[in-house]
């Protein structure tokens, strides 16, 4: 069977000594691996869409499993976000959250708009934080772990202060806290951004001005709730991390 999609590189492995095989997040066929005949070779027509977070034109045959390249265009080949050090530690990040978190058969369009849109918004300029955490709100949403951050997760109470329950994977009242032995501080602000972050659609988002201790107690938030939520050892996360302490 024929496909045509239209996909973003999220993997890449090398196979023989030639060829490649890409993991794409396509809008219309889920996540596919395809086989790149010759990707590795420097004059290979085919090479530069099976770069990390290329955004192109598929055309491959499956009958089960792994399909094969027939034919490609590139539309976007996202360069930046392999040139750029913090760009491609991000990317790869989030390339692998999708990756990971999500099965095969529930990647749907959302998603592949979702991570395009992304990928855009990085290379605008866009603040590289602040989209990964929204990107990280949008997977644990999509992956069945919305975090419930309008009321208390326990009675359904409205009122604060509150704290996060990262286990529970939402807000705790002042009344249920003795029921959870390890609760997170959450600033008012932050648990504005926590609300908005839900609510965002990466294709409309802004720029957001956040003062750096917003921006680091919101993504470290997020950041606890897909650890606990998800509970997937990332390998690009170090790498992250690690640039984290350097800028
Ligand atoms: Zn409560």
């Amino acid at each position: 069977m024929l496909y045509r999609v239209e996909g973003i590189v999220v993997r890449t492995v090398d196979y023989g000594e030639n060829h490649k095989i890409v993991t794409l997040i396509t809008n219309n066929s889920g996540k596919a691996g395809v086989l790149v005949r010759g990707a590795r070779k420097v004059r290979s027509k085919h090479a530069s869409l099976a770069q990390p977070f290329t955004y192109g034109e598929y055309s491959y045959t499956r009958q089960t499993g792994l399909g094969t390249l027939q034919h490609g265009e590139l539309i976007a080949s996202n360069h930046l976000l392999r040139s750029d050090l913090d760009l491609a530690a991000h990317a790869s990040y989030i390339a692998e959250l999708i990756d990971r978190c999500i099965a095969d058969e529930e990647i749907g369009l959302v998603h592949f708009e979702q991570l395009k849109a992304c990928f855009a918004a990085l290379m605008e300029g866009k603040d590289v934080v602040v989209l990964t955490a929204i990107f990280e709100m949008k997977m644990l949403m999509m992956s069945g772990y919305s975090p419930i951050v309008e009321e208390c997760i326990h009675c359904g109470n409205h009122v604060g202060p509150f704290k996060l329950s990262s286990y529970a994977g939402g807000i705790v009242c002042s009344r249920c806290a003795a029921q959870d032995a390890s609760l997170l501080t959450v600033s008012e602000t932050a648990l504005k951004l926590l609300r908005l972050f839900k609510r965002l659609d990466l294709r409309q988002v802004g720029n957001i001005n956040l003062s750096p201790e917003t921006k680091q107690e919101v993504s470290g938030l997020i950041r606890q709730l897909i650890d606990m939520q998800l509970g997937i050892k990332f390998k690009t996360r170090s790498f992250l991390d690690n640039l984290g302490k350097l800028v």
